[in-house]
């Protein structure tokens, strides 16, 4: 388990990466988001992060990432679910997160937009893109994005923000690159429909340089912020 200072030093360091990645873009670093991935860590960790600077974490199962959200007393924080989720959680999740990343079926998006309650904002959603079309992800294929973002918008409990990915892990650079130059396109043409969009989430430790590289606004790190998770998640 990693001290807060750990954690701190952890935190300032991917800052520093995240920079540097986003000048040699061309890019402003204020516009790519990091989402701290809290999947597995206890709320200590949570709290280590947010004394360093992060405001904005990610859970991937409902159980654990609910009791954290009720636990959590720290302000401003924004918690993101970006596991797979089943019809029979979307009442929790629609309940206590403020975004999810990982919609890929109409009928999940419409349990989310009637389950969320009514004293809430709309719950900020991206719809999740198999975009190296592997067997073992979740997400949809490409050319299903327009017609379900069309489906989403018109759910006013529902925000609809942008798109998600977990590209296939075992790519050369160059397919991998390819498949993060699609995704940007995707996201552009969605921005031409739905202006609200914003979001393209999309990098993680291994490869966030080359997403911020491709366009990315939200890369998602967990055991570069917290060090090695305490159990397999
Ligand atoms: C766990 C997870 C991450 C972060 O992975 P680490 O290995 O902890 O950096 C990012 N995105 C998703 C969807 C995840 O499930």
């Amino acid at each position: 388990m990693s001290s807060p200072s750990e954690i701190a030093q952890r935190w300032q360091q991917l800052n520093s990466t995240v920079a540097a990645a986003a000048r040699a873009s061309d890019r402003d670093p204020q516009d790519i988001r990091i989402l701290a991935v809290s999947k597995t860590f206890p709320l200590t960790a949570v709290e280590a992060a947010w004394a360093a600077g992060a405001r904005h974490f990610g859970e991937n199962y409902v159980q654990e990432g609910v009791a954290k959200i009720a636990a959590c007393t720290l302000a401003d924080v924004v918690w993101h679910y970006i596991g797979p989720l089943q019809s029979n959680k979307t009442r929790q999740v629609a309940s206590h997160f403020d975004w999810v990343h990982t919609i890929d079926r109409l009928k999940i998006a419409r349990r989310l937009h009637e389950q969320r309650p009514a004293e809430l904002p709309p719950l900020a959603v991206c719809l999740q893109v198999n975009i190296s079309a592997d067997p073992n992800k979740a997400g949809l294929a490409p050319d299903a994005v327009a017609a379900l973002a069309e489906e989403v918008a018109t759910l006013d409990r529902l925000q609809l923000r942008g798109l998600m990915t977990i590209p296939a892990a075992d790519q050369s650079a160059a397919a991998l690159q390819q498949d993060f130059a699609r995704m940007a396109e995707l996201f552009r043409q969605l921005q031409t429909e739905h202006p609200q969009v914003d979001t393209l989430s999309m990098g993680m430790s291994d490869d966030l340089t080359l997403a911020i590289a491709a366009g990315s606004t939200c890369i998602r790190v967990g055991r570069g912020i917290f060090g090695d998770r305490p159990r397999q998640g």
